[in-house]
């Protein structure tokens, strides 16, 4: 079997060429968004996918046809031998990316160099300390800010993420965008989205149409929309003449399921064929105990549902019944 093969297509013909896979649970940060404010609970080591079993089921989905992998979490980079995972995954046929906090960058900058990792993802929800370190509950503002920095200069393609909520720092759309003037950055404002734990409620959201009016207002006919790629999850925009571009990410108000190409591996081992899905398929069991994970993984994209895991509307995604069976954003890997 080659790897241009379209194997994981599902009932609705899209074929799943991307894999995020999950480094870890872990996290250096406490995102209130993202990570449930009692923490998680850790559990040992073994139940966790290790650095042989992340390259050997890797390369089943690289098999399958697997294009690109993004490695993510949890935090990626605190996993400690996160830099011999990176070093094995780039030598599959294949394109190797990053979503990181952005903490410890600096002490990866020679490893994703030398594994021609050049597209790095970082997540930064204010350009203001005091703002970020409550969204956080933590103080790692100057370290994030400066590996920021340090990855532009040295010339990264980087993508800055930042989950827009109401009365948080929707205060701030205008400045993330004025920080691609003079930086080449891609800023990404994302909806945000209900998981376990995040005590979801659309009020504290900012949609897509929402957002687009306040720049719009503010930036009038300098706002110009430019092409957004094959399965791009967002909607990229360009003010005239800045060095940078924005996009929106509006996974709660405007889906992008009809195009989705992406499958997600948790930290232990399981494959979600959607980010809201609460059922789950477990990979690392069956390939410890010998078993080939090829037909399980063809049969559980087959059964992908078409939409948000079943999910249509806002009300659907209000209906804590319904996601709660789901994990938090943090052991999801998003
Ligand atoms: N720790 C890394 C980071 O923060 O970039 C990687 C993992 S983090 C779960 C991946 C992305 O998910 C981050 O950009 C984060 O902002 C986003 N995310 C987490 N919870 C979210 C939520 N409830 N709604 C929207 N995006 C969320
Ligand atoms: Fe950690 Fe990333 Fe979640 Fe923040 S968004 S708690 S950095 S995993």
């Amino acid at each position: 079997m080659n790897n241009d093969q379209n194997i994981l297509t599902d009932q609705f013909g899209r074929v799943h060429d991307y894999l995020r896979i999950s480094l870890t649970e872990r996290c250096n940060l406490r995102c209130f968004y993202c990570m449930p404010e009692e923490g998680i609970v850790l559990r040992p080591r073994s139940e966790f996918m290790s650095k042989d079993e992340i390259v050997s089921i890797a390369n089943t989905f690289v098999a399958l046809g697997v294009k690109k992998i993004r490695l993510t979490g949890g935090e990626p980079l605190v996993r400690n031998d996160a830099k011999e995972i990176i070093n094995e995954l780039s030598k599959l046929p294949i394109e190797l990316a990053i979503t990181t906090n952005g903490i410890l960058v600096d002490k990866f900058i020679d490893t994703f160099k030398a594994n021609r990792m050049n597209s790095i993802n970082v997540s930064l929800d204010s350009l203001q300390e005091n703002k970020l370190n409550k969204i956080t509950r933590r103080n790692y503002f100057k370290s994030i800010y400066s590996n920021i920095q340090r990855l532009i200069r040295e010339d990264f393609h980087v993508k800055i993420n930042a989950v827009i909520m109401r009365g948080v720092n929707d205060d701030e759309i205008i400045d993330f965008i004025e920080f691609t003037k003079d930086n080449k950055v891609h800023f990404r404002f994302i909806e945000f989205m209900p998981f376990d734990g995040n005590k979801w409620d659309w009020s504290k959201g900012i949609s897509y149409k929402e957002m687009m009016a306040i720049v719009n207002n503010n930036f009038k006919e300098k706002v110009s929309k430019i092409e957004d790629k094959k399965n791009d999850t967002a909607k990229n925009y360009q003010i005239d003449r800045y060095k940078g571009t924005f996009a929106v990410i509006s996974s709660v108000t405007n889906p992008f399921c009809d195009s989705c190409n992406r499958i997600r591996l948790t930290a232990d081992g399981r494959l979600k064929n959607c980010l809201f899905s609460g059922s789950e398929t477990d990979l690392l069991t069956p390939f410890r105990n010998g078993i080939d994970v090829q037909p399980l993984i063809i049969e559980s994209i087959w059964r992908k549902k078409e939409r948000r895991s079943g999910m249509e509307t806002i009300t659907q995604f209000s209906d804590s019944a319904l996601h709660s069976n789901n994990r938090s954003m943090v052991s999801i890997g998003g």
